[in-house]
């Protein structure tokens, strides 16, 4: 009986934090995190990233291929980004199609690379669906970095978000980073350009 309460209460605990389509974190544990990761770093100095993952043209591809075919590749791509994730990263669905990762650890570089990663994972993903294979899954990306993005957790987001739009409205399927021309980062090992928004190509 105590055995089986107490899986019980897991099993409600993992529900009310878990996203039941992709397994992913919900948004509700994001902010939790978000905020105790924020916490965490203004005690430590320790540098903390934020990453926002959104699926390209997926209306699109529902209505082409049908709300399954679109499950399919919401969960394929949640399981790209879980696997693109270390032991202290959490990666979660936070709506429809749109994805959040928390990177503590991580230089503001290091997170720029690791979001470029990531969006190269996500276009390598081959998902079949009944006789035929999806077309190419692309998303677009934006970076943001504590504290030079935000000391609040939704100011970091806000952060990320205007540079995931910035990459959708410069063509999506590439990453940019949130800030100025002063936060430009070099990253020649890229093959696609990184940018930070309002500011010049550093590519
Ligand atoms: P953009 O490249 O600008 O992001 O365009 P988009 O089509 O990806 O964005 P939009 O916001 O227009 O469409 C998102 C779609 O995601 C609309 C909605 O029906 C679909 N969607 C949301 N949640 C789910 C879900 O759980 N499963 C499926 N299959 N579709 C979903
Ligand atoms: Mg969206
Ligand atoms: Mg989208």
């Amino acid at each position: 009986m105590a055995i089986a309460n107490v899986r019980m209460r897991d099993q409600l605990h993992d529900q009310s934090v878990r996203d039941p389509l992709t397994g992913l974190f919900n948004r509700r544990h994001m902010l939790e995190t978000l905020r105790e990761s924020i916490n965490r770093s203004q005690q430590t100095g320790a540098p903390l990233n934020l990453i926002a993952v959104d699926v390209d043209h997926f209306k699109k591809r529902n209505d082409t291929h049908g709300h399954d075919a679109g499950d399919m590749v919401l969960r394929a791509v949640g399981a790209a980004l879980e696997q693109g994730c270390g032991r202290d990263e959490v990666a979660c669905r936070i709506g429809g199609e749109e994805f959040m990762l928390i990177l503590p650890d991580n230089t503001s570089d290091d997170a720029i690379t690791r979001a470029e990663q990531l969006r190269q994972a996500v276009e390598a993903v081959s998902v079949r669906y009944g006789e035929k294979s999806l077309p190419r899954i692309t998303i677009s990306v934006g970076v943001s970095h504590y504290p030079a993005h935000g000391t609040m957790p939704q100011d970091l987001m806000r952060a990320a978000d205007d540079a995931l739009y910035a990459a959708k409205d410069k063509g999506r399927n590439q990453v940019q980073v949130a800030g100025s021309g002063s936060d430009a980062q070099q990253i020649s090992q890229l093959k696609k350009p990184v940018k930070a928004v309002g500011g010049k190509s550093t590519a």
